[in-house]
C-alpha cells in the first residue's frame, strides 16, 4: 500500500502496464523497501508514465533515456534502489544503445521493459519488436524489417540477469522483480504487456496461447547461458521465467577502486557555506 499515491493511471483499460505498476508496488514492499528507499526513472511512451504512479522518487526522462538518468542516479546514491523502465520503443529503438551499454556496465540497478509490440502513444505504429509482415499505419503493407531479440542480445552482451514474464502473471512478474532487485548486477526484466487499442494481434490470448513457462521445462538451468540462448533461439524467444543469472560477477559499483562506500549525495563537501554561496554565484 506504501508504495501507492493518489494518481490515476490513464493507461488504457485493460492496459499491460497496469500489472507492471502493482508489480513493482507488491516487489518493492516484499524485499522491505520502504518509498524513500526507492526511485523509478522512465523514458517516453504509454510506459513510461510509470514514474509518476508509484509513490517513490520518480523521474520522467526523455525518449530512449531513461537508463544514463538512472544510472547517474544509482552511481550518486548506491543506497537507492533504481528501477528504470519504458517500453520497446524506448528501450529497443532509439535507446538500444544505452541498453547495450548499461548491460555490460553491469550497475546495480533493474531495467524492466513493458514490450507491446508497438508504439502505443503515439497511436500504433510498428516498432522493433513488431514481427515481420505486422500491418500498422507507419507499415500498411506489412513490416519488412525482422523483429529485435533483445535477450539474445542481452546475453551476448554479457547480462548477468536476464528474465521475462507476462502481465497476466503478476505473480511471477512480481518475484522476478524481487529477484532482479535483489541480484547484484544490472538486471534486465521484459514484459510482455499488451496493448489493447492498437495491437489486435499480440493479445492476452495471443500470449497465453504461445508462450512457455521454464518452471515446466525439465532440467531447464539458468545458470547455463548456452542452454539460455538456445532455448531463446528455438522459441523465438517466447519464454517466460528467469532465463539467466550469473551471481558470480560483481556489480560495477563494486569493482571500481577505491569507490566511496557511502552515497555521494551524502558526502561531507567539506567546504564553509560562504565558500559554497561563493561557488553558487560563479554559476549564476
Ligand atoms: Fe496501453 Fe496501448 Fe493504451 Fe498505451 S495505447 S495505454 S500501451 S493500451
Amino acid at each position: 500500500k506504501e508504495f501507492r499515491n493518489n494518481v490515476k493511471p490513464n493507461w488504457c483499460p485493460g492496459c499491460g502496464d497496469f500489472s507492471v505498476q502493482a508489480a513493482i508496488q507488491r516487489a518493492a514492499a516484499n524485499v522491505g523497501l520502504t518509498p524513500e528507499n526507492l526511485a523509478v526513472i522512465s523514458g517516453i511512451g504509454c510506459s513510461g508514465r510509470i514514474s509518476g504512479y508509484v509513490n517513490a522518487y520518480g523521474f520522467h526522462g526523455i525518449h530512449g533515456r531513461a537508463l544514463p538518468i538512472a544510472q547517474g542516479v544509482k552511481l550518486a546514491n548506491r543506497d537507492l534502489t533504481v528501477i528504470a523502465s519504458g517500453g520497446d520503443g524506448d528501450g529497443f529503438a532509439i535507446g538500444m544503445g544505452h541498453t547495450v551499454h548499461a548491460i555490460r556496465r553491469n550497475i546495480n540497478m533493474t531495467y524492466i521493459v513493458m514490450d507491446n509490440q508497438i508504439y502505443g502513444l503515439t497511436k500504433g505504429q510498428t516498432s522493433p519488436r513488431s514481427a515481420v509482415g505486422f500491418k500498422t499505419k507507419s507499415t500498411p503493407e506489412g513490416s519488412i524489417e525482422s523483429t529485435l531479440a533483445p535477450l539474445e542480445i542481452a546475453l551476448a552482451s554479457g547480462a548477468t540477469f536476464v528474465a521475462q514474464s507476462f502481465s497476466s502473471d503478476l505473480k511471477q512478474l512480481t518475484a522476478l522483480i524481487e529477484q532482479g532487485i535483489q541480484h547484484e548486477g544490472f538486471s534486465l526484466i521484459n514484459v510482455f504487456s499488451p496493448c489493447v487499442t492498437f495491437n489486435k494481434i499480440n493479445t492476452y490470448d495471443w500470449f497465453k496461447e504461445n508462450i512457455v513457462n521454464l518452471n515446466t521445462v525439465e532440467g531447464y538451468d539458468p545458470s547455463n547461458r548456452i542452454q539460455a540462448m538456445t532455448k531463446l533461439m528455438e522459441t523465438n524467444g517466447m519464454i517466460t521465467g528467469l532465463i539467466y543469472q550469473d551471481s558470480s560477477r560483481k556489480s560495477y559499483e563494486n569493482q571500481i577502486v577505491g569507490f566511496r562506500s557511502e552515497p555521494l549525495a551524502q558526502q561531507n563537501l567539506k567546504i564553509s557555506e560562504e565558500a559554497f554561496e561563493g561557488l553558487l554565484k560563479e554559476f549564476k
